[in-house]
């Protein structure tokens, strides 16, 4: 397990604009940048959880391959995200995704997704990552009656799959999470959270060991494909593959062509208290355990080892950034008794991209490339788990491995538009909050 240094509350100096992980997060691997001309069978773009899980796996598949990071690995979504490992879909359950896409599909896609939190705390258990990972459960609360009815079909559904998921009525989720404002819920057991930037950096370092090869500081400034080679160009150097994975995020969509205007951006502003108390942490979240509502104007709160109650608001056009901190306060006494005058410690922005379809999606780009676009704000466990999936579609030839089936990326019509119609509902989901 990780060790937990020692933290001192910030007190008067304010909230830190640097995420707490940076703080909390064992040191990053040295990496080089890439310099020169190398050669690789397959070259994955970006080191976030996406790009690094894939990496991984293809390198303990004994496939050569080389990551390459504009920054350092988790610097994107992944770094700046809450850690809540959320084995949950955002707006379907496993009788509705099937009505979807199918139901052989669907089934797919549930054994899938649900089973991607115990994927990921194995994974971290098999190479030893110390991320402060705690698998004590992800709650999805009912903030109304209708939603709690839904729900308890939801969780018969999860159940009858073999997922360990029940519903909790509105007494025992008030006390587990300690806030009055859910009168029921889902808890997904297999759930949890974890560091995030700890755990992309055990990723990185447990790839490297694997025997990929990963550089950092070395954005990709052109992409090409000629005579069977991609040929992909940074600032200090040169690398040419046979195949191609895109796991850029948000960056995909300046490499390939076909990714543009594909994702919307969702802006969100991540926030840290000041260690609990004892006495506060025995009211809130006092068994441990993270959750995210379903609310328009999502609230989300987890703890970390040295005590810091974790919480996230979207952005808006109504909150700027001089009213964050004031903002952050506001939700957490909204929606903790126990929490009457919040210290915020740590606040920091990140931008989670989303598919309109709030699924995880693979893009096929043809000439042996694929590029999964599948951030959505809960992508930590997926995303792990496409990077196995990915890498064994890879070692062998075929995208049977895939729960999710490749498809060609679609843009999003009028895009400049749709962009800020995230920033547009999350005002609207304000006013009502
Ligand atoms: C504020 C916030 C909170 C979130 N909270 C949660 C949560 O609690 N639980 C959860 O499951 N998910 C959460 N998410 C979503 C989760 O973080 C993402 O789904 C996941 O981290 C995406 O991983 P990724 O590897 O696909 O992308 P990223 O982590 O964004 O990695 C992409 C990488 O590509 C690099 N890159 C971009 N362009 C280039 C280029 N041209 N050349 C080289 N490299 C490039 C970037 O620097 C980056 O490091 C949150 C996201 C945000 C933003």
């Amino acid at each position: 397990m990780m060790r937990h240094q020692s933290i001192q509350p910030r007190g008067d100096a304010g909230p830190s604009s640097a995420s707490v992980w940076h703080v909390t997060a064992p040191a990053a691997p040295a990496l080089e940048s890439l310099k020169g001309e190398i050669e690789t069978d397959i070259l994955v773009i970006g080191a976030g959880v996406a790009g690094l899980s894939t990496a991984l796996h293809l390198a303990e598949a004994g496939l050569d391959v080389v990551v390459v990071e504009a920054d350092q690995p988790g610097s994107g979504a992944t770094g700046q995200s809450g850690g809540l490992i959320a084995p949950d879909y955002i707006r379907h359950s496993p009788e509705t995704i099937g009505k979807l896409i199918g139901r052989q599909a669907g089934e797919k896609l549930t054994r899938f997704l649900g089973g991607s939190a115990q994927y990921c705390f194995d994974l971290i258990e098999r190479h030893g990552i110390e991320c402060d990972h705690r698998q004590d459960g992800f709650w999805s609360p009912a903030h109304t009656e209708t939603l709690a009815e839904t729900q308890r079909t939801y969780a018969a559904q999860w159940r009858s799959r073999g997922f360990d998921v029940s519903f909790m009525e509105r007494d025992d989720v008030r006390q587990a999470l300690g806030s009055h404002r859910y009168c029921g819920g889902l808890r997904f057991g297999q759930g949890g959270a974890l560091n995030p930037l700890a755990y992309v950096r055990g990723l990185a370092r447990a790839a490297l060991k694997a025997g990929a090869g990963v550089y950092a500081e070395s954005p990709i400034t052109s992409l090409s494909h000629v005579n069977g080679v991609w040929t992909a160009q940074t600032p200090g150097g040169l690398v040419k593959a046979r195949r191609l994975v895109l796991a850029a995020n948000g960056g995909n969509a300046a490499l390939h062509p076909a990714m543009r205007r594909t994702v919307l951006p969702l802006h969100v502003v991540e926030f840290a208290t000041a260690p609990l108390s004892p006495e506060q942490r025995a009211h809130i979240l006092p068994q441990g355990g993270c959750f995210t509502d379903k609310t328009p104007y999502v609230f989300s709160a987890r703890y970390d080892g040295p005590g810091h109650l974790i919480s996230a608001f979207p952005k808006s056009f109504l909150v700027g950034p001089k009213a964050f901190h004031r903002e952050a306060k506001r939700r957490l006494v909204g929606h903790f008794e126990a929490l009457p005058a919040p210290e915020i410690d740590y606040l920091w922005e990140g931008t989670a991209w989303i598919n309109t379809s709030f699924l995880p999606e693979i893009y096929d780009l043809g000439d042996s490339a694929f590029a999964i676009q599948a951030c959505n704000g809960r992508g930590l466990s997926t995303n792990t788990a496409i990077g196995r999936d990915m890498a064994a579609a890879l070692a062998a030839g075929s995208v049977e491995p895939l729960a999710i089936q490749p498809c060609a990326p679609q843009p999003v019509r009028i895009h400049a538009m749709a962009s800020l119609a995230p920033k547009a509902l999350m005002s609207l989901a304000y006013l009502s909050s």
